[in-house]
């Protein structure tokens, strides 16, 4: 089965749509981006383009390259003290000299719509999560609209950066699975990922995933946008190699990456939806 990413973004940025109107806000989202790497680029257009179809206003804060720490931390902080900003996405990678951490730290917790804070972080392995991040919480979305089973089964995911890895696992592991984490200097890597259920790749090596590395049946998320040698876009996955053995995967394109902006999408009116419960709204 190939679990289609893109039809379920679709229909979620629908239904999204829809609850935005009938709850009468109106969501404001913040992009901050910091010099102009295209990807960076494409990605913060297409975000804001998410923002129009849905009933989120947007606004984009572009900084120079060579920003400072300091200038991109005062952009933020007038983000955090604007009533009518509901939530803030930094673009990440930041250029060299900002310091990531301190911008990530400095975005108010409750217009974290990224869930990189460390509070929000923290509220996700505490199993209480407000914001979890994006693409994690996308793939959660995925695997809930397919009904693959998660209680229970045994979750391998590969990676541990803070985006991706670290959170997938919580998410998992919340969602009763039981969860290994595996990273560059996992042992015997390939005998754990085959006693995967759930194997989740966020390794960013071109089809890294081949099918000794795949349970029979196994459900196959594909995380990593890489480019192979002939620079065509790829997953981490082998897909044409893994596609028969696993009982489900995700395509590269169309798979895990649409759905991380309908997560952020939602994100936002969650974060609209909070102020209201606190009695902050206009
Ligand atoms: P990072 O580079 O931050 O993390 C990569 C992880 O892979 C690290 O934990 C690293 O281990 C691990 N790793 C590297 N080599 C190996 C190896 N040989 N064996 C086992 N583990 C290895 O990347 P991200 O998590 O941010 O992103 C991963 C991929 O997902 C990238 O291709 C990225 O473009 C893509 N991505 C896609 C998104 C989407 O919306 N579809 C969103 C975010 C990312 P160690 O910690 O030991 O170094």
């Amino acid at each position: 089965m190939i679990l289609d990413g893109k039809a379920v973004s679709e229909k979620r940025l629908e239904i999204l749509k829809e609850r935005i109107e009938e709850s009468g806000l109106y969501p404001r989202l913040a992009t901050v981006i910091v010099g102009a790497d295209p990807a960076s680029q494409m990605y913060v257009r297409m975000k804001h383009r998410a923002c129009e179809r849905v009933g989120i206003g947007s606004i984009g804060i572009e900084l120079p390259e060579d920003a400072s720490t300091e200038r991109v931390l005062e952009a933020v902080n007038r983000l955090n003290n604007d009533p009518d900003i509901n939530g803030i996405l930094i673009q990440l990678p930041l250029p060299p000299q900002v310091d990531t951490t301190r911008v990530i730290e400095a975005v108010a917790p409750d217009k974290d719509v990224d869930g990189f804070h460390p509070c929000s972080l923290g509220r996700l392995l505490a199993g209480n999560p407000v914001f979890a991040p994006c693409t994690p919480q996308g793939i959660m979305t995925i695997l809930e609209e397919y009904k693959i089973p998660i209680r229970g089964k045994r979750a391998v995911v590969v990676g541990r950066s803070i985006d991706v890895g670290r959170p997938m696992a919580a998410l998992l592991l919340n969602a009763d699975a039981t969860v290994t984490i595996c990273h560059s200097k996992t042992e015997n890597l390939a005998e754990e990922m085959r006693r995967a259920d759930i194997l989740v790749s966020a390794v960013g090596k071109a089809r890294f995933v081949g099918p000794e590395m795949v349970k029979e049946g196994a459900t196959v998320i594909d995380v990593g946008i890489n480019y192979d040698e002939q620079g065509k876009l790829c997953g981490d996955v082998d897909f044409d190699a893994v596609k028969d053995r696993a009982g489900a995967i995700t395509p590269v394109p169309g798979g895990v990456g649409p759905m991380t902006i309908a997560t952020l999408m939602e994100n936002t009116f969650r974060a609209a939806k909070l102020r209201t419960c606190n009695g902050t709204a206009r």
